[in-house]
């Protein structure tokens, strides 16, 4: 017979996640050398006159009147485009072969009239102010051309658009636009290099470094050849792909290390546990595989040697793969073998630490898991051992040390037998512990107990560890995190005495 815990299970690709309902959708309109109609001759008009040469259009502008603005505008010479003023009304004629028409009218009849124009000669239009006539809206900008940043609320909120283009435009350096330019130059150069396709990537993973470091730089030819110097001698490891264990910590996305996220931004195949909160599969690029390959410790899950065959053999076809783990990849985390595994197969790989269950509860519950005289031990057991029974060779005396903190993972399946033990083995039936389950997540429960009365008490669903110790006799209900939406302040630990000795807390 196959009991739940061996029977096979085959790895799952899951979908990425589907585009969010969008509300415009931004295209960026390449106008060099094309006609562009405005209609108007009124300060607003000038405004976009003075834009759409600049993105490179040749304006042609009708209007009966011109304003100060717009002779103003159409006098000094634009950095791109031109701007022809014609001192006469629009009409259909003008706007054949316009890539765009711009109308700023008093009147909605007027609006209308050009809307439906613009309409019969395929033209897409938009007047000034008047959004129920327009078929597209310009978004707030940032220019660091060639880099362009739009920002529209859909008209919802022009002055907080406004508001966020002065963040985006403090987070980026002017100087982006000399690298944005320079990639555009050394784009065709890169080409005609002997560096394959996963190669080039790495040069402009190494490009975007030097850019972010040295944002007011003037890259060089000189910066051209030394990134591409720096390319070379690891496009081959580029050219067979890596493996990245990475810690997704214990549930809240906010615990993620900085690396974690960079790996998950160029992972193209990401396998990930069960544990794996979802939040922290948000983080993954849009583009990346994910497979769910199991391994909760009980239920079906992928066998290790299946994992490592199918993360060695992504490697091997060039795929960047991030194998990621709940907590931290080395503890209990079978990371030992997929290193092996790795090293075996002479691929590169890496190891991003993440926050243990262990640690991302201790802060949670405000609980040092060392204290100067009554704790100078942690100690990090599992309750599961290799068949899925307690492991047979638990130091006991160790677990009965009173100065020692003791954490146990994977607990709940032999907790009684656990406790037996190591009261056998002499620890303080009266010894304070903890078991908490989904820790740092939104659905975090603890149940305090004594040591003693743990293993009679009911334990919440969900992954849980259990902590013993003097140290656990500390622990406070702690602050919540905004992240986890639930403000509440820190208050004593109550010991509840009716439910034999135990107290749920949360
Ligand atoms: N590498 C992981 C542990 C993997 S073993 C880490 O460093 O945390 C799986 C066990 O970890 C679970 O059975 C449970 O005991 C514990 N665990 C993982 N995430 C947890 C969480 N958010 N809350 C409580 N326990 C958790």
């Amino acid at each position: 017979m196959t009991s739940m815990h061996d029977s096979p299970r085959i790895p799952v690709e899951s979908a990425a996640p589907r585009m969010e309902a969008l509300a415009r959708l931004p295209v960026f309109f390449a106008l060099h050398g094309k006609r562009v109609l405005v209609a108007g001759g009124s300060a607003a008009a000038a405004w976009k006159v003075e834009l759409l040469a600049a993105a490179g259009a040749d304006v042609e502008v009708y209007a009966g009147e011109m304003s100060e603005d717009m002779l103003a505008v159409a006098a000094a010479a634009p950095p791109a485009g031109s701007v022809k003023l014609h001192h006469e009304h629009w009409t259909a004629g003008v706007l054949d072969g316009c890539a765009l028409a711009i109308g700023a009218f008093e009147t909605d009849a007027e609006a209308r009239q050009f809307q439906g124009a613009a309409q019969v000669a395929g033209v897409p239009s938009n007047v000034v102010d008047k959004p129920d006539y327009c078929d597209f809206s310009f978004g707030a900008i940032v220019n660091r051309s060639p880099l362009v940043v739009a920002i529209s609320t859909d008209g919802a909120a022009p002055v907080f658009a406004q508001a966020i283009r002065s963040r985006i435009e403090a987070m980026l350096p002017a100087g982006f636009a000399r690298w944005a330019e320079a990639a555009r130059n050394w784009r065709s150069a890169l080409k005609q290099t002997d560096l394959s396709f996963n190669g080039r990537r790495l040069f402009w993973q190494l490009f975007t470094r030097a850019a972010l470091q040295n944002p007011n730089g003037e890259p060089s030819r000189a910066d051209f050849d030394a990134l591409l110097d720096e390319t070379k001698p690891q496009a081959g490891a580029a050219d067979q792909g890596s493996v990245t264990l990475v810690g997704a910590g214990p549930g809240d996305p906010e615990l993620l290390t900085l690396r974690a996220v960079r790996a998950l931004q160029s992972a193209d195949v990401i396998l990930y546990d069960d544990l794996v909160s979802k939040e922290v599969l948000d983080f993954a690029r849009r583009e990346a595989r994910r497979m769910l390959v199991g391994k909760t410790g009980h239920g079906p899950s992928c066998k290790q040697s299946e994992i490592n065959a199918l993360m060695v053999g992504l490697a091997r076809s060039g795929r960047r793969v991030v194998r990621l783990k709940g907590g931290d990849p080395m503890i209990f985390g079978r990371a030992g073998e997929e290193i092996d595994a790795c090293r075996q197969a002479g691929i590169a790989f890496e190891v991003v630490p993440g926050v243990t269950a262990a640690q991302g509860a201790a802060g949670r519950l405000g609980l040092s898991l060392t204290h100067r005289s009554a704790a100078r031990r942690v100690q990090y057991v599992t309750g599961h051992g290799e068949k899925g029974a307690l492991p047979d060779d638990i130091d006991w005396r160790s677990i009965a040390d009173p100065g020692a903190t003791t954490v146990v993972y994977m607990p709940k399946k032999t907790l009684r037998q656990f406790t037996d033990r190591a009261l056998a083995a002499g620890l303080d039936p009266a010894t304070p512990a903890l078991a908490i389950a989904n820790a740092t997540r939104p659905d975090e429960e603890v149940v305090a107990a004594s040591i003693g009365a743990l293993a009679d008490a009911v334990l919440p669903d969900g992954p849980t560890i259990v902590m013993i110790g003097s140290v656990c006799g500390a622990a406070t209900n702690p602050v919540h995190s905004r992240a986890s939406g639930n403000p509440e302040s820190g208050s004593p630990l109550s010991r509840g005495r009716a439910d034999r000795d135990s107290a749920r807390i949360r």
